[in-house]
């Protein structure tokens, strides 16, 4: 059995543990780790909880809180804007491979729309990242591969592997695509000259 095969009942869980962060960045304090917490999944005290605020170039500073359970794998990240900043929406049309490396700054209340591909919706068991355009499109690329594992439906398998097909071209620099992001907490971000920022 593939690795892959053996880690398909996890598929959801496997798909919200990318890290929070992609990339260095400057702290502007040592993280605050406090280990041995109550897990509120698990109930067992494996949980850790880790808080840093990070300098990120061109924006600002950014509170980065998570938390992590050895015993059954929860995870949850989120993050807030040091200055508040009220709901946006961010719009980037994506025309070439340079576009890949935008900064984008996601917190658990945003919603990411990418037109005819696929969204990641908000809500409790939604994440909060900082990454960049590549990182956001490598998620996407990662929820269809896992439903296209567990998918019967022959139709929407060949539709799903056309997605991923296309996501390819579009890091590439082969295709071209929108990013979305509204946010009505004010704590997301594409972070551009190319970005249209308006209102929600
Ligand atoms: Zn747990």
């Amino acid at each position: 059995m593939s690795e892959e095969e053996s880690n398909q009942e996890n598929s959801e869980q496997q798909s919200e543990t990318a890290p929070a962060i992609d990339g260095e960045f400057k702290a502007v304090t040592p993280a605050d780790i406090l280990g041995g917490e109550t897990c509120p999944i698990c109930s067992t005290k494996n949980l850790t909880l880790r808080e840093e605020e990070l300098e990120i170039p061109f924006f600002g500073n950014v509170y980065v809180f998570s938390m992590s359970c050895s015993n059954c794998k929860f995870h949850k990240a989120d993050l807030e804007c040091k200055d508040q900043r009220g709901p946006a929406k961010y719009t980037l049309d994506i025309d070439c491979e340079e576009d890949m490396k935008i900064r984008v700054i996601r917190s658990s209340e945003a919603t990411i729309k990418i037109p005819r591909i696929s969204d990641i919706e908000p809500g409790p068991a939604a994440q909060g990242f900082v990454t960049n355009v590549e990182g956001v499109f490598s998620r996407v690329k990662q929820r269809l591969e896992h439903l296209k594992e567990s998918e019967e439906d022959n139709d929407v398998k060949k539709k799903i592997r056309n997605m991923i097909k296309k996501i390819n071209r579009i890091t590439w620099g082969q295709d071209k695509a929108k990013l979305i992001i509204e946010d009505p907490s004010g704590n997301s971000a594409i972070i551009s000259e190319k970005v249209k920022k308006g209102k929600l």
